[in-house]
């Protein structure tokens, strides 16, 4: 029976799910042997890196994604970059097929005066650094200011601004990143402001991440009123509309009416505000906006502006695929039809479809691109896999590995009734995972 090898690179949400359909389709006629590969010590992409500590029930994924890695068919190797420990050229000419999985991690660029001062932030860095990715533990954040604005509006937004405007205490039982829970215990921020650039009706946010804020114990949350009616009547004049639409509308008509408790911390969702300037002098102390207007359906600026003091800027506005030898990167996404990349290259997720959608959308997105696979199958190749590749001595972090740096992080959490306590130092990651 052929048996044909598959690698997958990047084990974030869209390669496990990969891996998932592939393991799925296996029959009597033909198997799969996958080899996930990663560049980090560790997997699970944003699962582990991304999602914000105080939602740790959307983590919970990472179960199905420990279920796939028990599988025969499936072998992890961590640890392992792309285009530095091994080449796409290789993987290609070695596997029957390569899915490439490996997200979109650059942070989009508001193109503003100003924006490489200091202390603006983008979510593509400050969401590792509060996650303990390895690579972002050294991002400088500083919080001694009162207010920190953050641009966009969408779920990333949403949770950078959660995450400042709460309580710290609110993370002691989280898996928080342990050097960013002392610098957001020492925080000065008591008002946080996001800031979209068009109305309440086209923001980003999903319902359920609207009604989790007033969850917020400690925080109060503002939404005006009148921006809100507003988009209403707008939203009435088309009709029809989705339901997901008037889902948020109400979701922050809610926030909007909420009595407040008169707390300190304040997070305010404001809109119709196209970010221009930002200022200060050695980091930044200002930032200046236009102010937007809705006619006729469509946004345009007007010759108001507002600014407001804020000594930290967040930018979370969207991020692009990361470039790498053999890949060429179109629209922010690596170029692709339908995910097939050439030859017997394809690409799923984020970089297939670019930063959109949630952790779910990754399934079916990867199905489909099995699909495809599976179609163009031919004669399994009859080639050595990865380890031949790979430098003798290279130091792969395999499922075992992974599963040592796992429980030492449980064990360690443990004691402070942490889920975790994440390790963050490549060079003990590696030690852990290869002891
Ligand atoms: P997003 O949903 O695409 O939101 C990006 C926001 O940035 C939009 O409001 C966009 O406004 C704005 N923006 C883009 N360029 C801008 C500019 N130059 N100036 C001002 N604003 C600008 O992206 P995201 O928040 O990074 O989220 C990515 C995906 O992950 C989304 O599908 C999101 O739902 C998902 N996610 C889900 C969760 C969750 O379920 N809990 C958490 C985090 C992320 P325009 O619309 O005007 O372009």
């Amino acid at each position: 029976m052929p048996n044909y090898k598959i690698a997958i690179v990047g084990a974030g949400p869209a390669g496990y799910f990969t891996a998932q359909a592939f393991q799925k389709a296996q029959n009597e006629e033909f198997t799969f042997s996958i080899d996930m590969i990663e560049r980090l010590p560790t997997p699970w992409g944003l699962v582990r890196s991304g999602v914000a500590p105080d939602h740790p029930k959307i983590k919970s994924v990472s179960k199905v994604f420990e279920k796939i890695a028990q599988e025969d068919s499936f072998r992890l190797f961590a640890n392992v970059e792309l285009g530095k420990d091994v080449s796409l050229k290789d993987l290609r000419e070695n596997y029957d097929a390569v899915v490439l999985a490996t997200g979109s991690a650059t942070g989009r660029k508001l193109g503003i005066k100003g924006e490489d001062l200091p202390n603006c932030i983008s979510a593509a860095d400050f969401v590792p650094w509060y996650n303990a990715h390895p690579d972002f533990k050294d991002v400088s954040v500083d919080l001694n200011t009162d207010t920190a604005v953050v641009i966009g509006a969408g779920n990333v937004a949403m949770d950078v601004a959660r995450m400042l405007a709460l309580d710290p205490t609110e993370l002691d039982l989280t898996d928080t990143a342990e050097h960013a829970l002392k610098i957001f215990k020492t925080s000065k921020i008591r008002k946080v402001i996001i800031c979209g650039r068009r109305g309440p009706e086209h923001a980003a946010f999903t319902a359920p991440e609207l009604r989790d804020l007033s969850k917020l114990e400690h925080t109060d949350v503002y939404i005006d009123q009148v921006q809100i009616d507003q988009a209403n009547l707008r939203v009435d004049k088309i009709g029809e509309v989705e339901k997901d639409l008037r889902n948020n509308l109400e979701a922050m008509r809610l926030i909007a009416e909420q009595s407040k408790k008169g707390v300190e911390r304040k997070l305010e969702i404001n809109f119709l505000a196209a970010p221009l300037e930002i200022q200060g002098s050695t980091k930044v102390e200002k930032i200046v906006f236009a102010i937007n207007e809705v006619k006729n359906g469509k946004v345009s600026s007007t010759d108001k502006t507002f600014s407001i003091k804020a000594g930290l800027i967040v930018t979370a506005i969207g991020y692009d695929a990361v470039e790498y030898p053999g890949v060429k990167i179109e629209n922010g996404r690596i170029a692709n039809i339908a995910g097939h990349v050439e030859h017997n290259i394809y690409v799923t997720g984020w970089a297939k479809r670019a930063p959109v959608g949630v952790i779910g959308t990754n399934k079916s997105d990867s199905a489909d691109v099995v699909d495809l696979i599976i179609n163009s199958l031919k004669e399994p190749k009859n080639s050595a896999g990865i380890e031949a590749l790979l430098k003798s001595g290279h130091k792969v972090i395999d499922q075992v590995g992974w599963e040592k740096i796992n429980a030492s992080e449980v064990i360690s959490g443990e004691l402070t009734g942490k889920p975790r306590i994440k390790e963050v130092d490549w060079k003990r990651l590696i030690r852990l995972g290869t002891s």
